[in-house]
């Protein structure tokens, strides 16, 4: 077995959270590197819908909520990131939408209208302009334009991902090896020593700290750690795509008769890499937590029943539907609820981290950058070039690929 490689930070994840600590960690002088076991993004961060959001959804039960108020910074903090003179350089990540609309429906309740009228609300939400309207929204409820903008997911995750080749590492997963351990943590004393299944043998590392940013998959990393804490949770939902010519660009959350936290359906517009011209309409909201008791044929004819109730005049004989099933992975919260904020919990030389929302990504990053900080772990005074040249990681394959959307 080699002798080893020492740093001060190791991040297991590549998705949104994995990667943007990675930035920052570097950013601030420490030593990090990234192990991905699969392909960056390739969880929850590829499959989101790429809206920053700025607060109004989490108060749209009607009250300005822990969730609404964490995320309200979060646009300017974005928008500064991809100007590129950001906390971190997303000069490279696309913008899918420079806005967001919220649409009422028809039939808008009184408490709705109350609600958006209200003081709570203003400056999160406006009247959209009448060009800004959809041709087929016009004259059918009303349309607020909210601070939320959209980005391209997989061009994110490539932009936070592009400046660090050198750190971030392939590793085996656990269930390619029928079983068997594909990570292994040794600890003699409060420190642990990590190794990393490689073909026949174990490439051996130690860090100051291992940070969980796994998504999903911080379960079993909490398990392999050792660790008593914390508990996770998932929640599910039914995706659907929907692609087609005659689809023209749309991000919009649709509102319910009455106030809910969660639109009755949120729609996205994405490119197809097989059909530049037919766009996809990612449908999300209410209607992906509801479907996840159907079978994809069912969940299906749900959409396209909605989809004719809201837009009568769309062509639904032209559309071809795909679903996607896929959970939201969150540490545990009372009844199962949504957490309101990004979230970590330290134990010994672990952190295990989730951002719950992508637009949170910052939020998290803090939370790490300022638990080290506490905890002594200081940086180095001097800049650090990446760690590739080390013969310990050049065993690891590196870097890995970076997923595409299922609908790709
Ligand atoms: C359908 C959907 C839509 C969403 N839409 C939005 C939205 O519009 N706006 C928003 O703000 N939020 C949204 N979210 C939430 C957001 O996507 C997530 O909170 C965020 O992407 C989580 O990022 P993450 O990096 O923690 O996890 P993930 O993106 O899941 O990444 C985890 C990574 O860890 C890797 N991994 C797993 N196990 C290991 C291991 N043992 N070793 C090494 N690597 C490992 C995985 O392969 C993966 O690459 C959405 C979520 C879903 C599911």
């Amino acid at each position: 077995m080699h002798p080893g490689y020492s740093t001060d930070i190791v991040i297991f994840g590549g998705g949104v959270a994995g990667l943007w600590l990675l930035n920052r960690l570097t950013g601030a002088g420490y030593r990090a590197i990234l192990l991905e076991n699969h392909r960056l993004g390739g969880g929850q961060s590829i499959h989101s819908q790429g809206i920053i959001h700025g607060g109004l959804k989490y108060a749209l039960h009607g009250a300005i909520s822990g969730a609404s108020r964490a995320t309200a910074d979060m646009p300017r903090r974005w928008r500064e990131c991809i100007k590129g003179r950001g906390e971190v350089d997303l000069s490279a990540c696309e913008l899918l939408s420079p806005g967001f609309l919220l649409w009422s429906g028809e039939g808008m309740g009184a408490g709705v209208k109350a609600f958006l009228g209200s003081k709570a609300v203003a400056g999160k939400a406006e009247a959209a302009a009448p060009g800004e309207v959809p041709p087929f929204l016009r004259g059918r409820g009303a349309v607020y334009r909210l601070p939320d903008f959209v980005v391209d997911p997989e061009s994110l995750i490539k932009a936070l991902a592009a400046p660090h080749t050198g750190r971030i590492h392939q590793i085996e997963s656990s269930d390619a090896r029928d079983g068997a351990e594909a990570v292994r943590f040794e600890r003699a004393t409060a420190k642990r020593r990590l190794h990393l299944a490689k073909g026949e043998g174990f490439v051996s590392l130690s860090a100051q700290r291992y940070i969980f940013c796994a998504g999903a998959g911080n379960e079993r990393l909490i398990e392999q750690a050792g660790l008593s804490l914390p508990r996770c949770q998932r929640r599910p939902l039914k995706m659907l795509a929907v692609s087609g010519a005659p689809l023209p660009q749309v991000f919009l959350h649709m509102l319910g008769p009455g106030l809910s936290a969660t639109p009755r359906l949120t729609i996205t517009s994405h490119r197809n890499a097989q059909k530049p011209d037919a766009p996809v309409w990612y449908l999300g909201g209410q209607l992906a937590e509801e479907g996840t008791g159907r079978a994809d044929a069912a969940q299906i004819a749900a959409a396209r029943r909605m989809l004719a109730e809201l837009m009568p005049e769309l062509r639904m004989s032209k559309l071809e539907w795909r679903c996607f099933a896929i959970d939201r992975a969150e540490p545990a919260s009372p009844g199962g609820r949504r957490p309101d904020n990004a979230v970590i919990v330290a134990e010994e030389d672990v952190i295990t981290a989730w951002p719950t929302k992508l637009t949170l990504a910052p939020v998290l990053a803090d939370l790490v950058l300022r638990k080290l900080r506490e905890d002594g772990i200081e940086p180095a005074a001097t800049a650090q070039s990446p760690a590739m040249a080390d013969p310990a990681l050049a065993k690891l394959r590196r870097p890995p690929a970076v997923a595409r959307p299922f609908w790709s």
